[in-house]
């Protein structure tokens, strides 16, 4: 059984064509091609391996029963799941859900290669444990361990170098929510942090947005207004790139995302994707997650 694509619905401006190397392809064909994208950020949980390991299982477990997933290369009617547990669990993570074709992710690198930087971890270090996504610029890490843009754009850079893929995090605060800035807030970071990345290495780049007011409050964003936020965020990639980066780069949304509120929002035409926190700890949760209709 395959996951029928859910996100064939076309922008307002449908009509328009852009050029790429085989031709003119039209802004639905490129939105058409965004292979929707589940993620399940653990954090820093489950506190044991034995609980890390037994959620992995029993998340498998339910998402065989429920759907297939599948590899980003095989992108027809597919839905490409990733999971972040903390690093410690990810190679004994990756061992039980590769089997299903989930992949595994690092929540966080430092952008050094190596050295006296105690406490830090490389990007070679998760690339050679499989990860093949890094979390860049999640608020948390913004906020809790100082991450600046300058940094966050240097991780996003080096993951690339090492040939992965940044899921770059952006989003307003509650003060910023309030003053009516959330557009230049997301402008402002998806520019400085993708700073320098290349038109070609935007194919591997997953932009997030995550308002921070909606993560682990319960108060998840409207799916219209978080809608109207990622069509902001392709106008911004446009004018940094072009139409087709702006059509074609994956936009997920982030903030208190949970079985009942997974639908709505990914009906939305530019919402490609969930980044999922304290849902992804239920297995049954994150699986009918997965398994949006
Ligand atoms: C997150 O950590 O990115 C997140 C969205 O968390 P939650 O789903 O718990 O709000």
């Amino acid at each position: 059984m395959k996951l029928p694509l859910a996100l064939l619905a076309t922008t307002s401006g449908a009509s328009a064509f852009t050029t790429v190397n085989n031709g003119p392809r039209s802004i639905t064909e490129l939105s058409a091609s965004r292979q929707p994208i589940m993620a399940g950020n653990w954090k820093m949980n489950p506190t044991t391996e034995a609980d890390a390991l037994n959620l992995a299982n029993g998340f498998c477990a339910l998402l065989n029963e429920m759907a297939d997933t599948c590899a980003m290369d095989d992108v027809e009617g597919c839905t490409e799941v990733v999971l972040f547990p903390p690093f410690p669990f990810i190679s004994k993570v990756k061992d039980i859900v590769g089997k299903e074709g989930v992949t595994v992710g690092s929540q966080q690198v430092y952008y050094e290669d190596k050295g006296a930087f105690t406490g830090s971890v490389a990007a070679s270090m998760v690339k050679s444990v499989g990860c093949e996504y890094v979390l860049c610029g999640h608020s948390e890490r913004r906020a809790l361990f100082s991450d600046s843009d300058v940094n966050i754009n240097s991780k996003v850079k080096k993951v690339l170098e090492f040939g992965m893929k940044p899921i770059l995090c952006v989003g307003e605060t509650q003060d910023e929510y309030d003053l009516g800035i959330t557009q230049e807030v997301c402008a402002m970071q998806v520019s400085k942090d993708l700073a320098g990345v290349s038109k070609k290495d935007m194919k591997d780049v997953v932009i997030a947005y995550e308002p921070v007011w909606a993560i682990g409050t319960g108060l998840v964003c409207e799916a219209d207004a978080a809608n109207k936020v990622h069509k902001f965020i392709r106008t911004v990639l446009a004018k940094m790139y072009d139409e087709e980066v702006a059509q074609s780069t994956r936009i997920q949304y982030g903030g208190s995302v949970t079985p009942e509120s997974v639908d709505g929002l990914m009906a939305m035409s530019d919402i490609d994707g969930c980044l999922v926190g304290g849902a992804s700890l239920f297995s049954d949760k994150f699986a009918r997650i997965c398994n949006f209709q």
